[in-house]
Parts: structure tokens; C-alpha cells; sequence
């Protein structure tokens, strides 16, 4: 099967589109057009690497965050792209991603959708950073997940505590995750040309849950 990655910008834009939350993001394609769009979002904000070339951006020094004015956006959009041509000189740049930086304070969580070639798209989620890539705490569902899933999916993680609060930390807001989860099921339930769906990651706040990472692969006629 022939499949096409979407970038961040993209996949934000299906996301959004579906009435799923995440953090607006506009492609600029020089370091005028990020100030303007910058100036249009408020500061601060976040710029990162667009390349269909670069999967993990922070790897190759990709991201800025918290950048809080316009002659710090400029100057960020240039060292960006001196970073990632620097690191990966053959790699096709298309610009740089702008949007707003999300509050502090969020626990990092992660939401994946694969295919099964037996039982079709497999929705997963975890909490993010550390519970995931040392403990591997994630769980699954098969799409359609109906809003008991949802609940039963966050209920089941191990690390579950951190997201009702520990050590004077408020918890987050479970209705606002299992909303996000049951909107990327039905997404993708919509959708059966998504062969992979990756947001991470979500952050999750007492009153909201966000993505602010996104990006898909889409199947495409050969
Ligand atoms: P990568 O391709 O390396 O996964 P991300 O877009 O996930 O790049 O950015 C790296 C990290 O920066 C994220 O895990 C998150 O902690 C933080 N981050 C990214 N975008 C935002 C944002 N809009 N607001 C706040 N934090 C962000
Ligand atoms: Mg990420």
C-alpha cells in the first residue's frame, strides 16, 4: 500500500476540522510570514520544523518554544532552518509551523491509532514522557470505542493516579480526554484511509485537554 504523511499543519487541520482539540498552527514559508502569524495568535508561541523528511523535529533541534516576540520569531525561523539543514543537509524543508504555546502545568498524554490487518484501526493511549517510553503504560481499544470504553481505557492505566492528581497537583479533566478519545475514533471510523494517527502529545488541564503534536499517515491510490 502506498501511503502519504501528513505534517503537523496537516493533520492539525483534520483534527480540527473533526471538532478535535489542538493548538491552531499556520505553515509559514519565511521568517516574515511567521511574525505575521505570530502577531495574529498572540505570544507566546511555539515555531517547529516542517519537512516531510523530519519525523521526530526535537531531534534535530526543530522546536522553539516560548518564543515571545517578533524579532525573537525571525530570528528563531532562521536558526531552524540552519539547525535542520545543518543536521540533515538533504532534507526538503517547507517551511516552519506556528502556533500558540499551551500553558504550562499539563500532564503529557499520548494517543496513537494503528491498523490491525485483522481487526482494522486499534486505538491506543498512554500517559506520556516517561510512564511511556520506560513502563510502556499505554492501553488499547478497537474503533468504535463508545464512551464507557473511553472511561474503562483511562481507568486502566497504571500511571491513572497522575491524572486525578498527585502530591497537591489538580487532576485533569476526564470528561475532556475521554471526548478527545471518542473524537479520534470517530475520525478515524470515518476515515478508513488513516493507516496511522499519532498525537503526542495531548495536554491534559483540569478544564481541557489539548494536542500539541500531531501526525498521519494517510493511504493513497498507487
Ligand atoms: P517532536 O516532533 O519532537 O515530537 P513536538 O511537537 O512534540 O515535537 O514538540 C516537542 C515538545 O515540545 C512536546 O513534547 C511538548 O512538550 C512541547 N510542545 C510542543 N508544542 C507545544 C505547544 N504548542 N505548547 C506547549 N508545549 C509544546
Ligand atoms: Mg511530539
Amino acid at each position: 500500500m502506498v501511503t502519504r504523511a501528513l505534517n503537523e499543519v496537516e493533520t492539525k487541520q483534520m483534527l480540527g476540522a473533526a471538532g478535535i482539540a489542538v493548538t491552531p498552527c499556520e505553515l509559514a514559508r519565511d521568517a516574515k510570514a511567521a511574525r505575521a502569524a505570530a502577531e495574529r495568535m498572540g505570544y507566546p508561541v511555539a515555531l517547529k520544523i516542517v519537512s516531510p523528511d523530519v519525523v521526530h523535529k526535537s531531534d534535530v533541534d526543530g522546536v522553539r518554544l516560548g518564543v515571545a516576540t517578533g524579532t525573537a520569531v525571525r530570528r528563531a525561523f532562521d536558526e531552524l532552518v540552519a539547525a535542520v539543514r545543518a543536521r540533515q543537509p538533504d532534507a526538503h524543508i517547507d517551511g516552519v509551523a506556528v502556533q500558540p504555546m499551551a500553558p504550562p502545568g499539563g500532564v503529557e498524554v499520548i494517543v496513537g491509532v494503528s491498523v490491525d490487518p485483522q481487526f482494522g484501526h486499534v486505538l491506543m493511549c498512554g500517559l506520556g514522557g516517561l510512564l511511556v517510553e520506560v513502563l510502556g503504560d499505554v492501553a488499547f481499544r478497537l474503533v468504535p470505542l463508545a464512551p464507557r470504553d473511553a472511561r474503562a481505557l483511562l481507568a486502566e492505566l497504571r500511571g491513572a493516579a497522575v491524572l486525578h492528581g498527585v502530591r497537591g497537583r489538580p487532576g485533569v479533566s476526564l470528561p475532556a480526554l475521554e471526548a478527545l478519545l471518542l473524537g479520534v475514533s470517530a475520525l478515524v471510523e470515518r476515515r478508513p484511509d488513516i493507516r496511522e494517527l499519532d498525537l503526542n502529545p495531548v495536554l491534559a488541564y483540569p478544564d481541557r485537554a489539548i494536542a500539541v503534536d500531531a501526525r498521519a499517515l494517510v493511504a493513497v491510490e498507487a
